[in-house]
């Protein structure tokens, strides 16, 4: 009998799963240094543009295989190998190794690949130096293209049901592939946890570890694994107790799903009856299907800007009427709240919007500020809106808010939107409310003030964090620093519901927080009564919710905002769980 053994590595997505191992050994691949006769080079950079046409045409291949949620999530992963793949620099000093170096394509790759990693090592940055991987990924994809390799890799690991895969590494574009078929989880011997493949596995619910070095030396195909993601573990040849606590978990998982299920028509209220209102943050008709599904009581965010994202020219007033009204109509009656558009010069490309570039575009013109200085794009948006007002609730919602003067301009606009479309013959509501997104600190801070000019607050967390931290929400390196446990932020949030409360307007948090049930006590501590978040989230958080007592909430509330560090309120949270 084999005997047990345990090693580990860095978690990289939560779950436990047991499966056997399936090994893929690193692809060797055939470099070969010889140098290239002159009279060859022609045939060789013709062999190389080939490979480049075939690995760009596969990508693009699984890219159209895609549906739902993972195409866009998968997808921009694909783009980022895409655009490696049609970097002139890579393919122009690919071009010149063989026309003036004599390098065969492959010994070519081998020195291109060389040198980017080598340029990337040097990067003092845990989050960049992890980028080395997607290097490798497309070096590996055009390289297996020239040896014509008619199996490619991830077709080939995708084929292996019900087993957990060991490889060096793995590609987010193979990810996709692999739950598709059944791969149920994967342990690799390289990577980091903040690879793009490991932010794909934690979404996609598929337990990974990653850093596992001794995996391929150590497993061999068939054996019985038993994989933690959380604690980063691989027990191999599991023994009957592992087992058991594999059976348990099962079981606890399966508890959780019968009871969130349970909870899908439910409404949501604390254990001592007091209403919450959970909506939807919703994009996609997919999402909005899902949020009605699980009884979001309306849409509490629709980020209008991938209506403008993929394109070249902006989408006209019909086009964007046209996505509202359906938005409207899909949710039935109930409450839907749309964001006017929220971009900036860090996203404006393939937009079909020329902005001028900027130094720091999270504090350039975005949001509210490029929505004033562009009147006519924004009123193309606003009559759209006010046209879709006339088939159901429609709540407009301004992002990045800093002062009064700000709402009161939108407002203006608004109401002139309002009178035009009348007076042209359209039909609108009677009535709508104006919302403002509350994700800068200033207004945060001078919200008293300014509440009277809103009929509803929106909080953005994911901005008020990053603002109030001085700490970029898209920069991983930043680690604990982007906290949302900081005091500040918890100073800043109860402020801002009760400024809310006090002058009796709805408020709902609609930042990544909402939906993160290690936040629920606390909000609803801090006195929140509206989230909004992905309707995968709905059922989680509602049950969270339910577990929750308004009286011992109150003394949380209390204690959280007495703490003065993030240890001191880790510990009151820790407290109020045990
Ligand atoms: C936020 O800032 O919290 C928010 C919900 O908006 P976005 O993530 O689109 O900036
Ligand atoms: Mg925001």
């Amino acid at each position: 009998m084999s005997s047990r053994f345990v090693f580990t590595g860095s978690p990289a997505a939560r779950g436990m799963t047991l499966g056997r191992a399936r090994l893929v050994q690193p692809s060797e691949f055939n470099i070969d240094e010889r140098p290239l006769d002159a009279a060859d080079v022609d045939s060789e950079v013709a062999r190389l543009r080939n490979a480049l046409v075939h690995a760009r045409d596969e990508l693009r291949g699984i890219r159209d295989k895609l549906h739902g949620a993972l195409a866009r999530e998968v997808g921009e992963f694909i783009d980022a190998h895409s655009l490696i793949l049609n970097d002139p620099e890579l393919t122009e000093g690919l071009y010149d190794l063989i026309r003036k170096g004599r390098y065969r394509a492959s010994a070519a790759l081998k020195m291109q690949r060389d040198r980017l990693i080598a340029a990337f090592e040097a990067i003092d940055d845990p989050y960049l130096r992890s980028r080395r991987e997607d290097i490798d990924h497309v070096i590996g994809r055009v390289l297996s293209a020239l040896t014509r390799d008619t199996t490619p890799s991830e077709r080939q690991i995708a084929s292996r049901v019900g087993t957990i895969l060991i490889s060096d590494t793995v590609a987010p574009a193979e990810l996709a592939h692999l739950t598709e078929h059944g791969v149920l989880g994967v342990v690799t011997t390289g990577g980091s946890p903040l690879s793009h493949s490991a932010i794909l596995a934690r979404s996609m619910r598929l337990p990974m570890v990653v850093g596992a070095h001794e995996a391929l030396k150590r497993v061999t195909d068939d054996d019985l694994l038993l994989v933690d993601g959380s604690a980063g573990e691989i027990v191999v040849h599991p023994t009957a107790q592992d087992l058991q606590r594999y059976r348990h978990y099962q079981r606890e998982l399966a508890r959780s799903a019968e009871a969130l299920s349970r909870l899908k028509h439910a409404r949501t209220l604390t254990q001592d009856g007091a209403e919450i209102q959970l909506f939807a943050n919703a994009e996609l008709l997919n999402d909005v299907a899902q949020a009605r599904a699980y009884g979001a009581v309306g849409v509490g965010l629709y980020r209008t800007e991938f209506l403008f994202l993929q394109r070249h020219e902006l989408p006209d007033e019909e086009e964007q009427f046209t996505a509202y009204r359906d938005l409207v109509l899909a949710m039935g009656g109930a409450p839907v709240t749309i964001r006017t558009l929220d971009l900036g010069a860090d996203k404006a490309d393939n937009t079909g919007l020329v902005l001028a570039e900027e130094p720091n575009p999270a504090l350039g013109v975005r949001g509210v500020r490029l929505a004033l200085r562009q009147p006519a794009l924004f009123t193309t948006q606003l009559r759209a809106i006010l046209r879709a007002s006339v088939f159901g609730p429609v709540r407009i919602l301004v992002p990045m808010i800093t002062s009064a003067e700000e709402i009161v301009a939108v407002r203006t606009l608004i109401d002139a939107c309002a009178r035009e479309l009348r007076t042209g013959g359209y039909e609108i509501a009677d009535h709508y409310e104006l919302g403002a997104m509350i994700e800068v600190p200033a207004a945060a801070l001078m919200l008293p003030g300014m509440v009277r000019h809103v009929d509803f607050l929106a909080i953005g967390t994911n901005d008020l964090i990053q603002y109030t931290l001085a700490a970029d929400r898209g920069n991983d390196a930043l680690g604990t620093l982007y906290d949302p446990l900081h005091p500040a932020v918890l100073y800043l949030l109860a402020r801002i519901i009760t400024a809310g409360a006090r002058a009796k307007k709805a408020v709902t948090l609609c930042g990544e927080m909402a939906g993160d049930t290690r936040y629920t006590a606390l909000l609803l501590a801090l006195g929140l009564t509206g989230f909004s978040m992905h309707p995968s989230s709905l059922l989680e958080v509602r049950h969270a919710i339910g577990e929750c007592d308004r009286q011992k909430l109150r003394a949380l509330g209390a204690r959280l905002l007495r703490a003065q560090t993030r240890a001191g309120i880790k510990r009151v949270l820790a407290d109020a769980k045990g």
